[in-house]
């Protein structure tokens, strides 16, 4: 291990400010040794037959592998072309620190001779996730429910599962999504918009 080693103003023998450098080390470590890989084992043998394959483990994909995991006699392969997300995903506001890693896609919009026009080439970055979790892991983690206008639409061109009026089967997947925060008690106990140990956290 590496120490600290600037002149201290107050004679020492070097112990203490030595013992300090290791205590701030042992804590700046201490986040590799309580957080474990989201992948416990990735290997696909050679032959192996499924029941679903789905492609891109982010926020859907992984819903949708974990909700088809329920019946146990499925085996499902669940395929991301990225890592295990790295901890600044956790951590709200660290988020633009993933822009431009190896862990968003790094797409550029395409100029269309109007928008962007003061940028260079007239793009701009348009960031995605590139992990497990995929854009749930990049996102500003701003949690916001459906309109119920825009599943009305829906339900209006024709697409009579969209259904607001039945009101039950757009709201039990509502739901599925706890709200996990003290803070927001009066929602979180408010029956109609959110319920309890759900699949998805919020
Ligand atoms: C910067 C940013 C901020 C955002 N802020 C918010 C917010 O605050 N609140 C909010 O509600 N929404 C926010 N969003 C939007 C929201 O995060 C996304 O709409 C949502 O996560 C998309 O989910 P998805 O399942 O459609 O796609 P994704 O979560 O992107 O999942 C797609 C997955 O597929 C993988 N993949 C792609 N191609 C392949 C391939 N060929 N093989 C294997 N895997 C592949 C990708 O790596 C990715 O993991 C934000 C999005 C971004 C980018």
């Amino acid at each position: 291990m590496q120490c600290y080693n600037a002149s201290c103003a107050t004679p020492t023998t070097g112990t203490a400010p030595q013992t300090f450098a290791s205590a701030l080390q042992f804590f700046a470590a201490a986040q590799c040794l309580i957080t474990e890989g989201s992948i416990p084992n990735s290997n696909v043998y050679n032959y192996a037959i499924f029941d679903f394959i789905i492609v891109g483990a982010g926020t859907a994909g992984s819903v949708l592998a974990n909700r088809l995991s329920k019946v146990p006699d499925w085996n499902i392969l669940l395929i991301e072309a990225g890592d295990d997300a790295p901890i600044e995903s956790d951590i709200p506001g660290l988020y633009p620190s993933l822009f431009g890693s190896r862990f968003d896609w790094k797409y550029l919009t395409a100029y269309n001779g109007i928008t962007n026009g003061a940028n260079i080439n007239g793009t701009i970055n348009w960031p995605r996730g590139k992990m497990m979790g995929g854009c749930s892991n990049i996102n500003a983690m701003i949690y916001v429910r459906g309109n119920d206008q825009d599943y009305q639409n829906w339900y209006n061109a024709g697409n009579t599962e969209w259904s607001v009026e039945d009101g039950f089967r757009i709201s039990s997947y509502w739901y599925k999504n706890p709200y996990q925060s003290s803070k927001y008690d009066s929602f979180q106990n408010n029956e109609w918009l959110f319920r309890k140990n759900g699949v998805a956290t919020m």
